[in-house]
């Protein structure tokens, strides 16, 4: 799934209360440790196909 983020060029959008899932946009449980910036869902996700399979 390619979801193109034609949000000008807002990258710059870490810090400061706006911390939102960077995969599906919530800004439900988002897990920043390892800089991650996703919500646990998405981690869950993500960490299956990264390796990490260990989310406690
Ligand atoms: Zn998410």
């Amino acid at each position: 799934m390619t979801a193109k983020k034609n949000k000008s060029k807002s990258k710059k959008k870490v810090g400061k209360g706006s911390r939102t899932c960077r995969r599906c946009g919530t800004h439900q449980a988002i897990i920043r440790r390892y800089g991650l910036n996703m919500c646990r869902r998405c981690f869950r996700e993500t960490a299956e196909k990264l390796g990490f399979k260990k989310y406690s």
